[in-house]
């Protein structure tokens, strides 16, 4: 736990404008691969539609709001588009492109693409399971930094294109 909350203090001193106030919740989850149990901060799982924390290997988390940020609506429309999406039913689409989002933002400090999904800080694995629920009375007020598109947006469409299908491919989509 306490190695999340000194990243995102750490976070907000580099990049005060871009960090956003919210109150976040402690999940406790077990790595199913090398059983390694551990602290992640969410999001309250109810009210939160179209709001993410996002996540990278090492920990660090960041927020994106899916229904203020354009860029999350332009980018899945355009991922339902490909072809290897485009005669799947909504649900899929959503399901396929939530889990390659990332592709779209900026990578955590350390290098990794962040993932809607936490994985274990030791062996790296998404295979995880949630063991314990949320505490609603224990919410932690913390600035966490919002993510940023700056080398996506640099890059031209073609470029965005094979970019989506390279991530759909390694989901074997
Ligand atoms: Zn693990």
């Amino acid at each position: 736990m306490k190695f999340f909350i000194r990243y995102v203090f750490w976070s907000r001193r580099r990049n005060p404008k871009s960090a956003m106030e919210l109150t976040l919740f402690e999940f406790h989850y077990r790595c199913k691969n090398c059983n390694n149990e551990f602290d992640v901060l969410d999001l309250p799982p109810e009210g939160t539609y179209g709001e993410f924390i996002m996540y990278g290997q090492n920990g660090e988390i960041a927020y994106w709001n899916g229904i203020t940020d354009p860029v999350f609506k332009e980018v899945s429309k355009f991922t339902n588009s490909l072809t290897p999406l485009a005669d799947l039913d909504e649900i899929a689409q959503s399901s396929a492109f939530l889990e390659i989002c990332g592709v779209c933002c900026d990578l955590a400090r350390e290098g990794s693409v962040f993932r809607v999904r936490p994985s274990c800080p030791d062996c790296k694995s998404e295979d995880i399971r949630l063991l314990r629920e949320i505490d609603p009375q224990h919410g932690i007020v913390v600035d966490v930094p919002c993510i940023t598109h700056n080398t996506w947006n640099r890059l031209s469409q073609e470029e965005k294109k094979q970019q989506l299908l390279k991530a759909l491919k390694e989901i074997n989509m």
